[in-house]
């Protein structure tokens, strides 16, 4: 024995991942632990900028709000990594995979043990996740008169999910999996273009085929807002194929709006609870808004981003996936005589955030930076009047607290927080 088990580049790997998974958990609470008492101290009075707009029974429910996803999302956080752990270091995946392996792939091969241990690794993910997600929406959106949602609304949405989930999932897995073994080397610069244009073409299915069978989208009947919304666009260059009013009111009370398609397929979908809240000049602020993202050309960057990130992913996979060291540091013993690939998705989906975890400041600060300038492009091309009111408004019937700690809201908030930007802007 010439080298210690300190030495290898698996327990190497086990350290790090280790090492970084508790450093990202210590970051976490502590940011929570300072925004919950953050909002908590600020709970009895209205920052003086909002007092003559907001009551103190609305900040009030906004800070206990807050606070009471902010538990919940301690205890997702504590449970999320119990959970890693248990896939990775302490051999959750292992055992899963050698049960599968021996129960499926000698009699119907490789791309059918590959596809049954995606799918197993999915349910059980979603098993686990399935109580928490019921207690956020039945509890914590309840307390607050958010939720909509019934339970057998909700049984239907789970059901459907599924079904859409392996109906779109399983063929990209086969295929990107099929291209793992047979493209040879540069199988990650084929399996990188697949997922591209998987997403094209779910970017332009999901608006069509897939929103609707959660939702009805109707056309916007209000003339006299629709004929606003048109002039809004023709004035801004903008071309859209229509304007869509969702029954968002159907699963909460929440309120929202948002662009979607691709190129000439492009749509505007308006929540109805957003129409229900808002003036007609809010609702054209709000939309002026997101177009100064397409105006400003966020979106095509966002895309460009998207690409450029996911082909270095594909290719650190490519090179990960080669290496037995990269199974056995996160706890799997790889196959002998059966395909590796499913197992290095699965550890590299699961691995992968923890490390990227702390470059969120970076992207939330680009995203903050977009939400300014788009700000700045609504408040020329409608009324900077406007889209201060409406996004007080939008902040006090989501119940978003106005008093966000600074280092949580400069770490997080893909946002301006409240008291910068054009909210501040609402005060008299
Ligand atoms: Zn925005």
């Amino acid at each position: 024995m010439d080298s210690s088990p300190a030495a290898t580049p698996a327990f190497t790997l086990s350290l790090a991942f280790a090492g970084a998974l508790l450093a990202s958990l210590a970051v976490k609470f502590w940011l929570a632990t300072r925004q919950m008492r953050h909002v908590a101290l600020h709970r009895d009075h209205v920052p003086a900028v909002f007092a003559a707009r907001i009551t103190l029974a609305a900040h009030q429910r906004a800070a206990d709000y807050t606070l009471a996803k902010g538990r919940l999302g301690i205890v997702a956080t504590a449970l999320g990594a119990a959970v890693l752990l248990g896939w990775t270091l302490l051999g959750g995946l292992d055992g899963l995979n050698v049960a599968l392996r021996d129960a499926v792939q000698p009699r119907w091969g490789d791309m059918a043990y590959q596809l049954a241990l995606l799918g197993a690794f999915a349910i059980i993910g979603g098993a686990i996740d399935l109580p928490l997600e019921l207690y956020s929406t039945f509890r914590v959106e309840q307390r607050f008169g958010f939720n909509r949602m019934t339970w057998r609304l909700y049984v239907a949405d789970l059901a459907k999910g599924v079904l859409v989930g392996a109906l779109i999932g399983l063929p990209i897995a086969a295929l990107v999996l099929w291209l793992m073994h047979a493209a040879g080397s540069l199988w990650w610069l084929w399996a990188w273009g697949a997922w591209m244009g998987f997403n094209l073409i779910l970017l332009v299915l999901y608006p069509t085929l897939i929103a609707p069978l959660f939702n009805k989208f109707e056309p916007l009947a209000d003339e006299a807002l629709s004929a606003r919304v048109q002039a809004l666009m023709q004035r801004c260059g903008f071309a859209a194929k229509g304007l869509f009013v969702m029954d968002g009111s159907r699963r909460s009370a929440h309120a929202n709006a948002y662009f979607t398609g691709l190129g000439a397929a492009k749509r505007v979908v308006f929540f109805d609870t957003l129409l229900a809240k808002l003036s007609p000049g809010e609702v054209e602020a709000v939309l002026a808004h997101e177009l100064g993202h397409f105006k400003r050309r966020h979106v095509a960057k966002r895309m460009a981003a998207m690409f450029a990130l996911s082909l270095a992913g594909f290719a650190l996979l490519g090179w990960l996936s080669g290496r037995p060291w990269f199974y056995a540091g996160l706890g799997v013993q790889p196959n002998v005589g059966a395909a590796n690939d499913a197992l290095a998705l699965l550890l590299f989906a699961l691995t992968l955030p923890v490390f990227g975890y702390f470059v969120t400041p970076l992207f939330a600060q680009l995203s903050r930076k977009h939400e300014f300038e788009a700000d700045a492009y609504a408040s020329v091309q409608a009324s900077g009047a406007d889209l201060a009111a409406a996004l007080l408004k939008l902040h006090e019937d989501n119940a978003a607290t106005l008093t966000p700690d600074p280092v949580y809201a400069r770490f997080y908030y893909s946002h301006p927080p409240a008291g910068s930007g054009w909210l501040r802007s609402a005060a008299p």
